[in-house]
Formats: C-alpha cells, structure tokens, sequence
C-alpha cells in the first residue's frame, strides 16, 4: 500500500513505543522510513531497533525543543529521499511532578514545557515537512481522551492533547489545499515508557478491560495499524 513512499518517524524510545508499532506497520506496507530520536541516550535503541528490521533507515537526531534539529532533520530528509509522503507525530512529554496530584498545582515552566512538546511540536514539524510533500500525503499524530474529560493523574497532558487536537483542526485547513491530510489517532492506554509517568496508570488499563465492548485493552501493533490506513489512499477524503 505505500510502496515508493517516504516517511519519517517522530518518537521511537524503545521497543514498547507506539511509534515502533507504528514503523513495523508502514515498513510491512512498503514504506521507506526516516526515524528521528531525542537525544544521545535513545540513539542505541532506534539504531537496534532497526539495524536488522529496517536495515538503511535514516537515523537522524532530534529534540523538538531544539529547531536547529528540527531544521536539520527535514534538511537531511529532502537530501536523502527529496519528496516525503507522511509523518509520524508520537511524541509527549511532561515533567513527572506534573502528573500526580491537583492539576490545581501546575507550575507555570511545567504547563509550558507539556505544550511547546507534545502540541506545539504538531504544528513546527507540520511546517517544516510541507514543502517536501510535494504530491500530498498523511500526517498522523497521537492523542488520548483525556483531552475530552477529566481523567485523574493525567492533568497538564489532558490540556496539552486538547490544544493537540485543536491543532490537527486549524492544521488540517492550512494543509487541505496542498493535499496534506492531518489526522489524530485516540489511543487506549499502552504500557509504555511515557505510560509510566502517569499515575496509577495500572487501573487505566483495568478500567478499560472491564469496560471497553471489546473487553480489552488495545494492542500497539492495532494503534501503528490505525496509522497505516490513516496514511494510506484508503482514506483519502479524510482530514
Ligand atoms: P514513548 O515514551 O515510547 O514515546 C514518547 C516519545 O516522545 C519518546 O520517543 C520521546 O523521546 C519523545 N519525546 C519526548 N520529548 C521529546 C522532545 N523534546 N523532542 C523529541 N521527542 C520527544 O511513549 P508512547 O506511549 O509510545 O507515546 C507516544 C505518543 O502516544 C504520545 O503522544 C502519547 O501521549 C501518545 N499516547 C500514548 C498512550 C499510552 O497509553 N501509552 C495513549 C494515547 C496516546
């Protein structure tokens, strides 16, 4: 399905990240892929994770606090394979303190930090990937339904995926006319290493095995499948 497509990939820590899942599926449908990582430390990992799976992945660094990484990361991209189809946004972060406890207590540098990362970056990586999407193409980012309702511990995150979302709105009318379709993928909880800083994040996962009508709790691969088809000419109509 994506055969002499190119894309690249926000958000690979390690094997459990949503954003391997993900790669396995666009790799399984053909695509070739760019993989970005955040900082030194994670390099080993996306480099293992890749080195007999996806042999001749681009690796390039990139924290998206840092838009000279970010300016030289889409440098290499148009370098390397000149046209991009789709990108992948799978990236969150806020400080540990932050999701525990009041909402109420959320320090100013906190608030700014969960935004500028994880609904910001949407945006910045959005502008610099659409020159290169020449022929069109998907940009899929994830959420998750605290951005909708109140779910304990989640707290600055929810506010940060509702103003996410928002984005991938106001993007997806800036984007439409070139043809660049934007879309969010609304997860269930996954056991991951964003996951762990989340509050009793166990009984997410229990709530949802008890409740969800299919009595279980969603599978990476399920997610990284979901942005298959959301990348893909079987959706071609949607944004
Ligand atoms: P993960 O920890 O594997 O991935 C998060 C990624 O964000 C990491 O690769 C990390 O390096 C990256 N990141 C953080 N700060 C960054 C920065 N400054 N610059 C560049 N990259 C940065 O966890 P995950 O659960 O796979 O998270 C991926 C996405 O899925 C996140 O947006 C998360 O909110 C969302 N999501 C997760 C769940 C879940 O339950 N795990 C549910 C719904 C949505």
């Amino acid at each position: 399905m994506l055969k002499d497509k190119n894309g690249i990939i926000f958000g690979v820590a390690n094997k459990r990240s949503i954003a391997w899942a993900t790669a396995q599926a666009l790799h399984d449908a053909g695509a070739r892929l760019a993989f970005t990582y955040q900082g030194e430390r994670l390099k080993e990992n996306v480099q293992g994770l890749t080195r007999e799976a996806m042999p001749g992945s681009l690796i390039i660094p990139c924290d998206v606090t840092k838009q000279e990484e970010v300016d030289e990361t889409f440098k290499r991209v148009s370098q390397e394979f000149g046209r991009l189809d789709f990108v992948i946004h799978s990236i969150a972060f806020a400080p540990r303190e932050a999701l525990d406890g009041e909402f109420l207590t959320t320090s100013r540098e906190a608030f700014l930090t969960a935004l500028e990362v994880s609904a910001y970056s949407l945006a910045q990586v959005a502008r610099a990937a659409e020159p290169l999407m020449t022929e069109g193409g998907g940009i899929v980012t994830m959420t998750y339904y605290g951005a909708e309702k109140v779910i304990a511990g989640y707290n600055v995150m929810g506010v940060a995926k509702a103003a996410l979302e928002a984005s991938v709105r106001y993007l997806a009318k800036d984007l439409g006319p070139r043809n660049i379709r934007i879309n969010a993928i609304s997860a269930g909880p996954i056991q991951t290493l964003s996951a762990r800083g989340v509050a009793d994040f166990t009984s997410m996962l229990k709530h949802v095995a008890e409740r969800a009508p299919l009595r279980r709790n969603v599978e990476p691969r399920e997610v990284g499948d979901t942005a298959l088809f959301l990348c893909s000419p079987l959706i071609a109509a949607t944004t």
